[in-house]
């Protein structure tokens, strides 16, 4: 492994925790987990899981940057970096194309721009409420009983979307009852949940502006049912992540992408 340089990034989210390890920009191995009451133990073991897959051990890591909602507990971590400055580097090294990012996680939502270089232009963020987040949907999902990965194709059977009036998770709960209770179909109902979580999030996208190319980053991007209302909701065109990389590990890869910029400076004294 001597002159190949690996990175890793450890993403610890309010609902998902993801380790990523990286050699020479290129992905060896990734692992995403459920986040939990000890973030420090978690990120740990996310961490030594994707080593353990990427077939290396700790000790050939030059440089570990840890990031997300718990990075303060990323105790080996060589330096902690904001989830915006790697969502929009991890975005990046995927598509140079990229200028506008939204994030949509377990429970914030953020919108980031970036100019012509990559860097960073402006962010506007969503973490006061659940409306706009990921949660907004494990919680209706939940209601519906179906599984938040089936919500994107059912979706796509919707023939008479349901309106969701209410912006707040708990009140748009009860209309949820309300709509199931009235014969609504599950799809209808679905559709209108996306679209209620569109104008939400459309609001963040305003703030920072929208400049071509958009992509969608964190869980939330996997929902196609979301795409297509936001699509919709911003007229634009969404260039899908997904056909080259799990959206959801994009703040995991900036963050291995920071780390492997960093290395050489103050990461490499400790790596040595
Ligand atoms: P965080 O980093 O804030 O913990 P993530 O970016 O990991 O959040 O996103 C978690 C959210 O992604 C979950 O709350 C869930 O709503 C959504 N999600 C996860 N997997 C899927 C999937 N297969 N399809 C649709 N949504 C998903």
């Amino acid at each position: 492994m001597r002159g190949d340089i690996i990175t890793a990034g450890v993403d610890i989210g309010s609902t998902t925790s993801k380790s990523l390890v990286m050699m020479d920009g290129n992905i060896l191995a990734y692992v995403i987990g459920p986040s939990s009451a000890n973030p420090a133990r978690t990120a740990g073991e996310v961490y030594q899981e994707s080593c353990k897959r990427a077939g290396i051990t700790e000790k050939d890591v030059a440089c570990v940057v840890g990031t997300g909602y718990g990075r303060a507990r990323v105790t080996f971590a060589h330096e902690n970096v904001s989830e915006i400055s790697c969502h929009a580097a991890g975005a990046y090294s995927v598509m140079h194309e990229v200028r506008t990012i939204i994030d949509i996680g377990g429970q914030d939502c953020k919108a980031i721009s970036l100019d012509n270089n990559g860097h960073l232009k402006n962010f506007a963020m969503n973490d006061k409420c659940a409306a706009g987040t990921g949660r907004f949907l494990d919680v209706m999902s939940r209601v519906l009983e179906v599984d938040i990965s089936e919500l994107g194709a059912l979706d796509s059977e919707s023939q008479r979307p349901a309106s969701i009036s209410n912006v707040c998770s708990v009140f748009a709960e009860s209309e949820v009852i309300n709509l199931i209770n009235e014969g609504a179909s599950v799809p209808d109902i679905i559709r209108g949940l996306h679209n209620s979580l569109t104008n939400r999030v459309s609001v963040l996208v305003n703030r920072v502006g929208l400049n071509a190319d958009l992509v969608v980053t964190g869980g939330v991007a996997k929902n196609k049912g979301v795409i297509r209302a936001l699509s919709e909701k911003l007229g634009t065109r969404i260039t899908s992540l997904e056909s080259r990389i799990d959206p959801q590990i994009i703040g995991a890869l900036g963050a291995a992408v920071v780390a492997k910029r960093k290395f050489g400076k103050e990461c490499a004294a400790e790596a040595i």
